[in-house]
């Protein structure tokens, strides 16, 4: 079964807290969400494997060590996985970036895909799915499915806030995918609402509420 990390850094934590009011404007909003974005892809690759390098300083050669294999690949769910891209990116600046569109149909409720572009050589790459809300779970399950058919090295998701249900269905659907998130609130609600969540994220992010 795969393992849920929940960020307890208090640098995290107290960003969360922030975010959350109702009183947060669209820019404090986004700004927090970049700056956590950037403290969870911190913690998210703490486990990327390294390789040795010789390079030379002003004074002596020593071995370093940088990152080791191909590219990472950071897909996000659109929209508001977009929210995540620009901190991740700040501290991974040349991961690549993936998009998923989907939508929920009306009669169904079921996922339906209207967009999706991936990277090249994806079975070379370690990829993290980004999404700030893990609700359902309906997106993330689909979106994975449709990456995990291109056979990518490891997928790890990365989600700001999570519910028990959200992190039951994941773990059913994909238990070989580790969950990363600064919280698993209470419920969800019958609407498929966080509670007590944030409110929904893509509108806060892009102020379209
Ligand atoms: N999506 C959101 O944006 N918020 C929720 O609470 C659940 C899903």
């Amino acid at each position: 079964m795969s393992q849920v990390h929940v960020l307890n850094h208090p640098l995290v934590q107290h960003k969360l807290t922030l975010m959350r009011k109702k009183e947060a404007s669209t820019s404090s909003f986004r700004h927090l969400l970049n700056e956590l974005s950037m403290l969870m892809a911190y913690e998210i690759t703490r486990d990327v494997p390294l390789q040795d390098v010789q390079i030379e300083t002003p004074l002596e050669t020593m071995t370093g060590r940088v990152i080791d294999g191909k590219k990472l690949v950071l897909v996000s769910i659109l929209r508001a996985g977009n929210g995540i891209l620009e901190g991740m990116l700040t501290v991974i600046p040349g991961a690549r970036v993936g998009h998923i569109g989907l939508y929920r149909d009306p009669a169904t409720l079921q996922p339906v895909e209207y967009y999706f572009k991936m990277p090249k050589d994806m079975q070379e790459r370690d990829v993290i799915v980004v999404d700030p809300m893990l609700a359902t779970g309906h997106s993330a399950i689909a979106a994975i499915t449709r990456v995990k058919a291109l056979h990518p090295k490891s997928i790890k998701m990365a989600c700001l806030v999570t519910c028990p249900e959200g992190v039951a269905a994941l773990q059913a659907a994909h238990p070989d995918v580790d969950i990363y998130t600064a919280s698993i609130d209470r419920q969800l609600s019958d609407h498929g609402y966080i509670l007590p969540g944030l409110g929904d994220a893509g509108d806060r992010i892009f102020g379209t509420q």
